[in-house]
């Protein structure tokens, strides 16, 4: 194979998704046409509204949410952030609780906000995972107390694509009065999502992680909910994120929702026969062990996280990538530093067991064709590089 026709094969979208062109269109259309200032009240920014109201309704209708509870926000980081600093301040102020529910698997965006309210004089439990990878009934019943006010477990998970149980974890708080928030950026667009069905208080959604524009996402929060805002301004979005919309933005992402409306059904499935392919190839190539990281069971059907022992992750990513192959070691917020994936180390692996782990994840952008030429690399590397030791 000459270097000018490489192939580029993508299997990281976890880590980011490339723009969908039909959303590339829609973000250009709001750029030109839709400039103007949603809370105008002459026709130039009635015309915005509308574009504002659509993409509400389209963030909305994908988790049966009223579009009067969809927040947008700056990402799906900002949405963590608010979601759980949000409500524990309020209930501090009204003297309902300060203590938070939170899993040690989080996405640093719930870790960080939860390592900042204890900081900050609330208690915070973050509860262990068993080795398969998800949050069990019982672990979370026997960490509730009755200073309890929130509880916040991830959905997907980012990096091993464990799918928690969230509405059987969410009816327990709420026989106990306590609120329940789920990261859903790695579930939303791809695993169908009820609010009303699963009774949830709180979503965090993101855009880039569903083939729209980076810099946007949105918290549903339910009506009703006790929340404090953590900006001050114009009022927008109801007071609770206030600042002039991101129009293009937020126009790309409702965008992107309508896509996953229509493709959700039919995207999974799709995925998990890739996926199952390209692991059933590498297991038929590779000499000695590859071990999958969590539970196939229960599993986005995207994502494969595998363990080669005896083989550095990063230099098979390294390999891979002149091959052009993108995958990722850990989490892409990880990288570039040495540290073992905090993911990993949650389901009781060592260091050298996170090291030699790299996980894949698959999108739009695959075919068959490709899945079966990074399994032939993925072998002749892992192979190689094995061979070396002895
Ligand atoms: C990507 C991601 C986030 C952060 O979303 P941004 O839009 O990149 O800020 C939060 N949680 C999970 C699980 C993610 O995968």
């Amino acid at each position: 194979m000459t270097r000018k026709n490489k192939p580029f094969v993508y299997l990281d979208h976890s880590a980011t998704t490339p723009v969908d062109p039909r959303v590339a269109d829609a973000v250009h259309q709001a750029m030109i046409k839709g400039w103007g200032n949603p809370s105008s009240k002459y026709s130039k920014g009635s015309d915005a509204k509308l574009l504002l109201d659509k993409a509400r309704q389209e963030v909305a209708g994908l988790i049966n949410a009223d579009p009067q509870e969809i927040f947008f926000t700056s990402g799906g980081t900002e949405a963590d952030n608010l979601a759980v600093i949000g409500v524990m301040e309020q209930a501090r102020k009204d003297g309902r609780g300060t203590h938070l529910i939170t899993t040690s698997f989080e996405h640093s965006a719930i870790l960080k906000a939860a390592d900042h309210l204890e900081e900050n004089g609330f208690t915070v439990t973050r509860l262990a995972l068993n080795a398969d990878g998800f949050i069990t009934p019982d672990v979370l019943k026997a960490a509730i107390t009755s200073d309890t006010v929130l509880v916040s477990i991830m959905h997907v998970n980012n990096e091993i694509g464990t799918i928690q149980p969230i509405r059987e974890l969410a009816a327990i708080c709420h026989e106990s009065g306590i609120l329940f928030h789920t990261d859903a950026v790695q579930s939303y667009g791809k695993v169908p999502i009820d609010v009303k069905m699963m009774n949830l208080d709180m979503v965090s959604m993101s855009s880039h992680k569903i083939y729209g524009p980076k810099g946007v996402g949105a918290l549903y929060v339910k009506s009703g909910v006790p929340f404090a805002s953590r900006q001050f301004g114009g009022g927008q979005e109801s007071g609770v994120r206030t600042g002039t919309e991101n129009m293009p933005g937020i126009v790309g992402f409702g965008a992107a929702s309508a896509i996953c409306a229509e493709e959700i059904s039919s995207e999974n499935q799709k995925m998990s026969i890739l996926r199952n392919k390209l692991l059933t190839l590498i297991r038929e190539g590779v000499d000695g062990e590859v071990l999958v990281n969590g539970s196939l069971e229960n599993r986005l059907g995207a994502n494969l996280n595998l363990r080669f022992p005896d083989v550095e992750g990063e230099s098979l990513m390294l390999a891979l990538d002149l091959d052009g192959i993108a995958c990722s070691t850990g989490s892409a917020c990880s990288s570039g530093s040495t540290k073992p994936s905090h993911v990993l180390s949650s389901i009781g692996l060592s260091g050298p067991d996170a090291h030699s782990s790299l996980r894949f994840t698959l999108g739009r952008t695959n075919d068959e064709k490709q899945i079966r030429y990074a399994a032939e690399r993925i072998i002749h590397h892992v192979n190689k590089l094995r061979a070396m030791l002895f």
